[in-house]
């Protein structure tokens, strides 16, 4: 039997559903760059009424979201501190230094959950030697810490200090709505405390592309600015963001079985004996440890049965579901984990 691909290699990879192409395709559309595409509009301003922010920019990629708002947060000569597996400061090619011409303090905390004790002896005095420590970045979910949370306590804690050493703080959401649907905390609570929010429709929600940054009017009134300058300026973009409307309509509900889904998965993997251990499971990513080097192997293994998933080091593997995966695949996906080689 020729079993259908289970790819688990991210949450980029679905397809817009047909409710999503027929909300894309009615869509109203006009020039964005002249501020005349409502369902861009439309979209910037639920998601800031959902955040309880100001204003919201849409842009082509959550990369762009996080650096424009990085770059509204600095001045050249800055420091930013966020965690040393940050996707800001990782997987975005340096562009801290490109775009914003600012130094980054990186911090270990445990699964990348920062704390205001881990945060506060890294804050910069004021000396002729140290840059300006202007800029927290916290990533909710952590990909590289398996999708662990931060609860809104947690937040509010180091919002707190941010708050007394005069230091902005930014959020990148790229899943941040997994990370509500396991805390069960409401997004609008979450605005008082970041100065920008970027969310990812790209990812969980199943969006084909867009993030939208979040923030008071005057940040957005500047990154709008800074989009432009980036080459981010879209024009007819309403097609895509109504993809981005229909995704937080219909696709923010059904987050829980992704999780439900996931936790199912490391149940399985953690009745093999190829499986060293595996990070606890809080949202939609599943992190694995095999036997040392055994990574890549394992991947190809798994490729040949028709399951796709990608390491993360040379002894870790990840899967992360989402909306393309069945229940039947994951039915599927736990054969192949319990019978693998
Ligand atoms: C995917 C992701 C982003 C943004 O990625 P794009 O591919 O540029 O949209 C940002 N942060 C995290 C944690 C991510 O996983």
């Amino acid at each position: 039997m020729i079993n259908k691909i289970i790819d688990f290699r991210s949450d980029t990879v679905t397809k817009p559903t047909t409710g999503m192409l027929d909300a894309m395709m009615s869509a109203k559309v006009g020039d964005d760059v002249f501020g005349e595409d409502e369902t861009v509009h439309e979209l910037e301003t639920k998601l800031a009424g959902l955040f309880n922010m100001e204003a919201g920019l849409f842009c082509p990629s959550g990369t762009m979201t996080n650096q424009i708002g990085i770059k509204c947060f600095t001045q050249p000569m800055d420091e930013v501190i966020c965690d040393q597996t940050a996707h800001v400061y990782r997987y975005e090619i340096g562009g801290i230094a490109f775009h914003s011409a600012a130094s980054v303090r990186l911090l270990h905390g445990e699964r990348g959950i920062l704390t205001p004790e881990l945060i506060e002896p890294e804050i910069n005095e004021d000396n002729i030697h140290y840059p300006n420590s202007s800029l927290v970045v916290l990533e909710n979910t952590v990909n590289k810490g398996g999708g662990s949370c931060y609860s809104l306590s947690q937040i509010a804690s180091i919002h707190h200090l941010c708050n007394i050493k005069g230091l902005k703080l930014h959020l990148d959401g790229a899943r941040i709505f997994n990370a509500l649907t396991a805390t069960g905390d409401s997004a609008y609570n979450y605005g008082k405390y970041f100065d920008g929010i970027s969310v990812c429709l790209s990812k969980g929600l199943g969006a084909p592309v867009g993030s939208v940054l979040l923030g008071s009017k005057t940040t957005i009134h500047k990154a709008k600015k800074i989009r432009k300058a980036f080459g981010g300026g879209m024009r007819q973009a309403g097609f895509l963001a109504a993809a981005g409307i229909y995704s937080l309509d219909n696709h923010i509900e059904r987050l829980k079985d992704d999780h439900k889904h996931a936790k199912n998965l490391a149940v399985a993997l953690l009745q093999t004996s190829y499986v060293k251990s595996v990070m606890p499971v809080e949202t939609n990513i599943v992190i694995f440890e095999v036997s040392k080097g055994m990574a890549e192997k394992v991947v190809h293994q798994f490729k040949e049965k028709g399951l796709l998933c990608n390491t993360t080091s040379s002894s870790t593997v990840r899967f992360v579901t989402h909306l393309d995966i069945s229940p039947s695949m994951v039915d599927e996906a736990i054969e192949i984990i319990l019978h693998l080689r």
